[in-house]
């Protein structure tokens, strides 16, 4: 299968990115069938509240 680089606008920042063939690759390769709603940016700052559990970043940001 052949894999293209999409554009999926980010369901958090608005942001557009894009996905890139050897993501979605690496998404098939692990059995995902949904394509991600966020920027890896918004990705990894989810990940990091979540393992975290303390919000003090979060009005920094605004
Ligand atoms: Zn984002």
């Amino acid at each position: 299968m052949i894999f293209q680089g999409k554009s999926i606008r980010c369901s958090d920042c608005r942001t557009t990115f894009t996905f890139t063939a050897s993501e979605q690759e690496f998404f098939q390769s692990k059995g995902f069938t949904n394509e991600p709603k966020r920027c890896l940016s918004c990705r990894r700052t989810n990940k990091a509240r979540r393992s975290d559990s303390n919000n003090y970043s979060y009005s920094s940001k605004l």
